[in-house]
Formats: structure tokens, sequence, C-alpha cells
């Protein structure tokens, strides 16, 4: 098989050849067709977060060492099963969910393997779909297509995913009723966008620096877009929203952008970070109580919010996002296209 991988952080991937592992007791070896390219991706191969005051989070020093083969949003076809997988036969065709815990602790047991101590996850601690082959651990990872394309699917596992799970924590009460405003209209913030509108959201105000991105938030139906970098750019959000704001979910996740959210939402509102652009805020702490606002993290989403995602799609509610399908080949021109805001909606990679 051959992958894609960091074999040292920020350094150009290297084209590995090795040979296709043969699937070990429940595990599935599947062949790649469709991986999508995350905002995620870039920062794993830059090895780092940036957690403000000038510092940094190593991801060397959390235990993640080189080589790693990213890539989290894959689709891919049944090759091999090991003696123990059930349930699925060379020739289907599956979208995996990549949130892999360790199976066995108390989060995992009740259902949060994505919020696991010890994560698995593919395209992380464990080789992804940079790679023309993939091993999954466990067919429970693997969820029919169900009439969906590879290249439709992939980015759910991630982008639809990552959104619809903080859409959750927004709550029906409030995004049906109410504007929520969505920083970022990148792959997650457009897949955001799309999700409103296929629950029956009253609608999304779109922030975003970019002026091409705010383009593709407006034709996929957000009521509103401004310039994020505006100086008075919450007072713009509101304008648009035409009613309190009742939630913003920012996909960047950098200072200036908390502070837009923050700032732009209602009393009793709630502002959820996605993004890990990175930085710092300082909070004025009376504020919070006065305001009566929630700050919240929010991290990809699990298995069964996955399952209920794919049904939602599958009924043919959820409008396509776009996306840029690029030779596997090519996965590190992908990463630098996507660095440079080159990339509207998702790159989606194809063997
Ligand atoms: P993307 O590159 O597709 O989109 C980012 C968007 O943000 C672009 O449209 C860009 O123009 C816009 N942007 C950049 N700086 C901005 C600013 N200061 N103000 C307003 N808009 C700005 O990225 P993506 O794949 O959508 O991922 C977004 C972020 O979410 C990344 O940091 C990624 O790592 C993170 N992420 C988090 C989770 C999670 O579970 N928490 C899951 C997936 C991705
Ligand atoms: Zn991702």
């Amino acid at each position: 098989m051959r992958s894609y991988e960091v074999i040292e952080y920020g350094e150009p991937l290297q084209a590995t050849d090795r040979p296709t592992p043969a699937p070990q007791g429940s595990e599935v070896l599947l062949r790649t067709l469709a991986t999508g390219v995350c905002h995620s991706d870039l920062h794993l191969w830059d090895g780092f977060y940036d957690i403000g005051g000038g510092k940094r989070l190593s991801l060397r020093d959390r235990g993640l060492v080189p080589p790693i083969t990213l890539g989290h949003e894959i689709a891919g076809e049944v090759v091999a099963c090991g003696p123990e997988a059930e349930g699925v036969k060379p020739g289907d065709r599956r979208v995996i969910f990549p949130w892999i815990g360790c199976g066995a602790c108390a989060t995992c047991r009740r259902g949060d393997e994505h919020l696991c101590n010890r994560p698995r996850a593919l395209g992380i601690q464990r080789p992804g779909g940079f790679a023309d082959h993939v091993v999954v651990p466990h067919p429970r990872y693997l969820l029919a297509l169900d009439g969906l394309s590879p290249e439709q699917a992939a980015p759910y596992a991630c982008s639809g995913l990552t959104a619809f799970a903080a859409l959750r924590r927004v709550g029906e009460a409030v995004y049906r009723n109410q504007p929520v405003l969505v920083i970022g209209a990148g792959g997650l913030g457009l897949m955001a966008v799309a999700l409103l509108r296929a629950l029956g959201g009253h609608g999304a105000v779109v922030a975003d620096i970019d002026p091409k991105k705010r383009e593709a938030a407006l034709a996929g139906g957000a009521i509103g877009a401004v310039d994020a970098g505006a100086a008075d750019a919450v007072k713009q959000a509101q304008a648009a929203a035409k009613a309190p704001i009742g939630a913003a979910i920012d996909f960047v996740g950098a200072g200036a952008t908390a502070r837009l959210g923050i700032d732009a939402i209602a009393r009793g509102g709630k502002y959820v970070i996605v993004g890990l652009f990175g930085g710092d805020i300082t909070l004025s702490l009376p504020l919070l109580p006065i305001r009566a606002i929630a700050i919240e993290g929010s991290f990809v989403g699990s298995l069964a919010q996955f399952r209920e995602l794919l049904d939602l799609v599958q009924a043919g509610k959820v409008p396509p996002v776009p996306q840029e399908q690029r030779p596997l080949a090519a996965a590190e021109a992908a990463l630098r296209d996507l660095r440079a805001g080159r990339i509207v909606g998702r790159a989606v990679l194809k063997p």
C-alpha cells in the first residue's frame, strides 16, 4: 500500500510503500475511495497548537510522534476482514467513523468514544486516509453509504459531524427560533449553514474574512454574511441577523473571533468554540452572569450522532457543500491550498 506520511512535523509529506496489512481479529481492511482534507490536518502537520500568550502546545510532547498518516474523513471499499469481523464483506462500500477510543473506559462505554483519554483516532494516532488502504479496528465503525457517493459521504465524518454536534449544543429550541452566527465559512462552517437548513433552523449569519467564502455561504442559504475583519463586525452581524442572535459557533477559534462571537450573542445566549486556530482572550467576569451567557468547547461528535447525521443526509435533507476533487498523490498540494485559503468548501482526495 502507498501512504503520504508526515515523517517530520512541518516537513513535506513522504510517499511510502509498504506491504498491505492483513486484518487481524475484528479488523477490516478497506481500499480508500475518498478522503476529505480538514484544517485539523494542517494543525497536525504543523505539530502544535497556539495556546496563546506566545506559547505552543507541542503534539510531540503530548505523545504524538511521527510518522503520521493524516486524513480522518474517509470512505472506502472493504477488501478483507479479520476472522472476528462480522457484518461486512469484500466489496461493501462504507464511510468510516474515525473518532475511536480505547473502548473500555467509562467515557467509551457511555458512547463518547470521541472524548476518550486514550484515543485511537484514524488519521491521528492510527494511520488515516492519506493512503490507498486503511485498517479499521472493528466493523461497528463502518456505516453504509446508502446511495451516497464516497466523496459525498467522506466529509460528514468530521466537518459534518462536528457541525452537527455543535448545533446539538446550541439546541433545537434556539436554532429553530433565533439566528445563529457562524464564524468561519470553510469546510465546517458551510456544513453548519447546510445543516441549519436541513434541521429547520431560523438561519445562519456568517462571518468570514474572505469574500469568496461569504459568497459560498450566501449561495448555501445563509441569511446574511459579514466581514469578520471589519471594526464593527459585531454591529454588522447583529443587523444582518434582524433578531437577537441566540448562539454563535466559532469555526475559527482565534482571539478575534472569540471576541466577536461572545460580544454578538444576546443575553442568555451561547458561544460554542470549535476551531483550533488558537490564541487567547481576556474575559470580564461580571458580564458572564449579567448577560447569562454560556461558553462551551465542542470536539467532533459521537458514533450515535454520526448515525443520526447520515440518516438526515440519506433522507436527502442536507444541501451539498461545494467540494474540489484532487488526486491522492496531490495530498500535500491540497493541504497547501487549504492553508492559503484557496479551497471553497472541502478538498476531497481520490486515489
Ligand atoms: P477551513 O480552512 O476550511 O476554513 C476556515 C475558514 O475560516 C475559512 O473560510 C477562512 O477564510 C476563515 N477564517 C480564517 N481566519 C478568520 C478570522 N480571523 N475571522 C473569520 N474567518 C476566518 O477549516 P475547517 O476545516 O473548516 O476547520 C476550521 C477549524 O476547525 C480548524 O481550526 C480545524 O482544526 C478545527 N476543527 C475542529 C474540530 C473540533 O472537533 N473541535 C473538528 C474539525 C476541525
Ligand atoms: Zn477534521
